[in-house]
């Protein structure tokens, strides 16, 4: 590394920048593993190389003499931390975040349960590249209580560094699987659905949406398949929309109400535009959640994100009812809590209402965050009471 830029590993931040490298010696492809040394030649961690603006994610800062052992280490941990919070042999949850990336030293790689099935997700070529050998950890660490691992970095990884086609006919059979998240049921599409299959770092937030929902008439936007929507037919909601564009979620979301409460009436999916359906919206609404994709992927698009909130939020505060229930979140890295909440700032003031801030929201603990890592925090979220 360049001298000087060394200072950020010593206080074990995982990533390495390109243009702190001072020389790579030898020929590289993406995904390599290489060890990082320092401008005097000093030792500073084992990692996974790559062509873009982040060129090394730090796996180790100490030697590796056995890539396996580490991993099946790192997985071993993971496992043990969701077992100290609850969430393993949970019969209420059976669905959650067994490791995360950065937060649980696996940069990366993502990997979430499902009743018995486990979903990885690689972010890095070089994960991809010890698939095999993940699985087999899971595999030895879980023992009998794991049926299948599906692999869904198809839509994380360049198909040029994807396994062939013979690789995805041996994917099993399972296209749905029901999973039961604080007592409600849902089933998730393994096979088709967006991220891992379901939107897993909102059950915290779902379950406080729940808690306020009593005697609501609630507009979910951006509602997938119907997470707090579920939750707030629970919570006594007397009526509920679900807003998504996707028509395949919003099949899902009718789905997974059937699942729960059978044939009800107070709950309809809309498969449309967020933008148009609050456009056209006549009705007012005592609660609204505001859950969309990140804005922002990147720090070259943080003002254009940041507009898209302001505007969002505008409309949805004008379409809340007095004494109504803002829960508006964004799950953009790039976009900072402070930023956030300024952008809602400016859409209170827009729509010249009087809004208290009830609660700021996170991302739950099965979704640690590296304390010297904080871009692990992605989730944010406000609940707003509005006068
Ligand atoms: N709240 C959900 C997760 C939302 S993820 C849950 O708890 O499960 C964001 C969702 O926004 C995705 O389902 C995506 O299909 C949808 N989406 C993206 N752009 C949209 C738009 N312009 N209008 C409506 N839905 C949109």
């Amino acid at each position: 590394m360049k001298s000087g830029k060394e200072q950020s590993l010593r206080r074990y931040h995982p990533w390495i920048f390109s243009g702190a490298i001072k020389e790579i010696k030898g020929s590289l492809v993406e995904g390599d593993m290489v060890d990082v040394y320092s401008n005097n030649e000093e030792f500073l961690g084992t990692g996974h190389y790559a062509g873009g603006s982040i060129a090394v994610r730090i796996l180790s800062f100490e030697p590796v003499n056995d890539i396996r052992d580490l991993f099946i280490k790192r997985i071993t941990a993971a496992i043990d931390y969701r077992k100290r919070i609850g969430l393993v042999d949970n019969h209420e949850t059976n669905a959650f975040r067994l490791i995360n990336a950065e937060g649980d030293g696996l940069p990366g790689l993502v990997v979430d349960y499902y009743n018995g099935l486990v979903v990885t997700q690689c972010h890095s070529v070089g994960m991809l590249k010890e698939i095999d050998m993940i699985k087999e950890g899971l595999k030895i660490v879980f023992g009998r209580k794991l049926t299948s691992v599906i692999d869904r970095s198809e839509s994380t990884i360049p198909a040029r560094f994807l396994p062939g086609a013979d690789a995805h006919e041996q994917l099993p059979e399972i296209e749905k699987k029901e999973i039961t998240e604080n007592g409600n049921r849902f089933y998730v599409d393994l096979n088709e659905g967006q991220k891992t299959g379901f939107y897993i770092d909102q059950r915290e937030n779902r379950k406080l949406l729940g808690s306020c929902s009593e005697g609501r008439s609630v507009l979910n936007l951006f509602g997938y398949t119907g997470g707090f929507s579920i939750y707030a037919i629970r919570g006594g909601a007397r009526l509920v929309h679900t807003v998504d564009s996707s028509s395949i979620a919003i099949d899902l979301a009718r789905e997974n109400v059937k699942l729960n409460f059978g044939d009800i009436k107070l709950h309809q999916a809309f498969s449309e535009d967020v933008s148009e359906f609050l456009q056209k919206a006549k009705e007012t609404y005592d609660l609204v959640i505001s859950d969309p994709p990140a804005f922002a992927k990147h720090q070259r698009a943080l003002e254009n994100a940041l507009q898209g909130y302001k505007r969002l939020n505008t409309r949805i505060f004008e379409v809340i009812s007095p004494g109504g229930i803002v829960f508006t979140f964004s799950c953009s890295q790039v976009v900072s809590r402070e930023n956030f909440r300024k952008s809602i700032f400016a859409a209170a003031a827009n729509a010249g209402r009087q809004i208290k801030i009830m609660h700021q929201l996170s991302q739950p603990p099965d979704h640690p965050v590296s304390i010297y890592h904080p871009e692990g925090e992605y989730l944010k979220g406000l609940v707003l009471y509005v006068e």
